[in-house]
């Protein structure tokens, strides 16, 4: 499935983009829930968690990783954040194109 996120690796779309390397890519949502809200991203296409396998291992961890990294260049870190990541309708999952929101700079609450 070709999705927005898909266009916007291949720069089709502009994204603000905060972060990048081989695996994965980092911007900002365009409708932000927080003073941060980064959107993390594999350069693969994995529809949804549900999609993941033992082959996505590494990747998945590289992106929380990479969330955490970001958390501490924007320095929300101490303070505090959320990594969040919806699949399918109940959970709010709206691209199918896996991916981590990354939010913070403010508390979020339950
Ligand atoms: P989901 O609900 O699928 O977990 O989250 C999708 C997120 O992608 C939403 O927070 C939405 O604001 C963001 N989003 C959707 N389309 C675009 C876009 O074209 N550019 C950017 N930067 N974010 C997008």
């Amino acid at each position: 499935m070709n999705t927005i996120f898909d266009k916007i690796i291949s720069r089709e779309i502009p994204a603000d983009i905060v972060y990048e390397d081989e695996l994965v890519l980092a911007f900002k949502d365009i409708a932000p829930k927080a003073p941060v809200h980064y959107l993390i991203i594999p350069k693969q296409a994995i529809a949804t968690l549900n999609d993941a396998n033992l082959e996505h291992q590494a990747l998945l961890g590289h992106m929380m990783l990479t969330a955490a990294q970001l958390a501490k260049d924007t320095g929300i870190a101490d303070g505090g954040y959320r990594v969040q990541m919806n699949c399918n309708a109940d959970g709010g999952q709206v691209v199918y194109h896996i991916h981590l929101h990354l939010m913070g700079g403010r508390a979020l609450g339950t």
